[in-house]
């Protein structure tokens, strides 16, 4: 829907970005400051088309994280916030909660270690033997023991996004679609409609996050190193899961591994793939193609593989075989009985993780970052779980930028 065809001239707070997180940042301002004016720039003709409607809709619980993240603060709160707010505005959610499985006694400690971060972390997670995690999912296959998670549940982005879409019109917020961030001179933000002179202005552009960040000084050191992720679902085994299925996951990857989730319909996928995308926007085909953006991501996928940071060698030669559907499935079987390739055949619409590199370090982000200062504030490792995250997420970067304004 395309609201305004001329721009305003001025805004207290501009937010650039229309996924989740600039559209519940817009909310969270406009709750604390009723009186300013807030426009949110969103360069695609409708909000959500990005990583904000491409993600499998898990609602994660927070065992993952180390107790001094802010993935760790946020999750919980999350989760909890964005299952009221689903019940509140009558939004499809299942709330099937989710098994970690082990597939042999080296996988036990890294169960163990889970166990052990959601008890610090204040999240309910219980350590079941093999024939009590059978009775919550009967396909499940472990090794002696699984963890089970009864607050995961899953969501429909879709629906969510649409929601807080008509959350922030309600909220008297001005939506510009079909409007790009260009660059920026002092408060004056020069869009692809017009210029607009901006009070504040608030980054949450998701895969060019930092390529804005650059135009007001910041993310010297980081640079957004995309990953396309692909999911195979089944058209024919809805309901025949019970509760979603994980891995025991590499602690030192950023990606979960392939699990199984079952949707808000039922419908049960497998995935996703982490693979290296070419540029941002690497959807399919030559979509978005952008020559600097290729050139610059082969160069630094160059430099990883070798220096072999974090194991780059090992996890692009992984992400590579999980592209191929039987491989899917076969790391998907190793967690479910009666997951078979046959079933498995359509590929999801692929969503693109804006994963953030230091360049100085060579290593992955593995926590939310923001940078800002008393102009302009940026939020630049949006990642999963973020959607998750989303309200208590946006309580905190305006909680951040009362702090820079004082
Ligand atoms: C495959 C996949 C699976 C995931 N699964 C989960 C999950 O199960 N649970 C979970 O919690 N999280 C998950 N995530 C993560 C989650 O989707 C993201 O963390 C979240 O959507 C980030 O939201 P965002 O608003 O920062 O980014 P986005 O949704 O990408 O929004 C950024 C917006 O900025 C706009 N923009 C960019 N440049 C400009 C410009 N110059 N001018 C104006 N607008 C601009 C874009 O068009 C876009 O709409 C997953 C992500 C992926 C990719």
């Amino acid at each position: 829907m395309v609201l305004n065809t001329r721009l305003p001239l001025q805004a207290d707070f501009l937010i650039i970005g229309g996924g989740i997180i600039g559209m519940t940042i817009s909310l969270e301002l406009k709750t604390r400051f009723p009186d300013a004016s807030i426009v949110l720039l969103e360069k695609e003709q409708q909000t959500g088309q990005h990583a904000s409607g491409r993600n499998s809709g898990v609602l994660h619980a927070g065992f993952y994280y180390t107790a001094n993240s802010l993935k760790a603060r946020l999750t919980r709160e999350g989760n909890r916030a964005m299952t009221d707010y689903c019940i509140e505005h009558k939004l499809p959610i299942n709330r099937c909660g989710k098994l970690v499985v082990a597939r042999n006694q080296n996988e036990l400690a890294g169960l163990h270690e889970l166990i052990r971060r959601g008890g610090v972390n204040r999240v309910d997670v219980y350590l079941l033997s093999a024939s009590e995690a059978g009775e919550i999912e009967p396909k499940a296959r472990t090794f002696e023991q699984a963890l089970y998670s009864p607050t995961t549940s899953t969501i429909s982005p879709v629906h969510v996004n649409e929601s807080l879409y008509q959350d922030t019109l309600l909220a008297g917020i001005r939506i510009l679609t079909g409007t790009a961030f260009i660059s920026s001179k002092g408060s004056e933000i020069k869009t692809s409609k017009g210029m607009i002179s901006a009070g504040y202005v608030i980054n949450a552009a998701g895969l060019y996050a930092d390529h804005i960040a650059r135009s007001f000084g910041f993310s010297k050191d980081y640079t957004i190193l995309p990953f396309k992720g692909l999911s195979l679902y089944s058209e024919n085994n809805a309901e025949s899961f019970r509760c979603n299925i994980y891995p025991v996951p590499d602690m030192n990857n950023p990606f979960l591994g392939v699990h199984i989730t079952v949707g808000v319909d039922g419908v049960v996928k497998i995935g996703p793939t982490a693979l290296p995308a070419f540029w941002r926007e690497n959807y399919q085909g030559l979509d978005n193609f952008q020559f600097s953006e290729l050139i610059k991501i082969l160069g630094m996928e160059a430099r990883l593989l070798v220096t072999n940071n974090f194991r780059f060698r090992k996890l692009a030669m992984e992400a590579l075989s999980k592209a191929r559907k039987n491989k899917l499935v076969l790391l998907a079987s190793r967690l479910a009985e009666g997951v078979r390739q046959k079933d498995f055949m359509k590929w999801s619409r692929p969503g693109i993780r804006a994963q953030l590199l230091n360049t100085k370090t060579m290593t992955l982000e593995m926590d939310f970052c923001f940078e800002g200062d008393d102009r302009s504030f940026h939020i630049l490792n949006a990642v999963s779980p973020a959607y998750t995250c989303a309200f208590p997420f946006s309580k905190l970067v305006v909680d951040e930028i009362g702090r820079r304004l004082k």
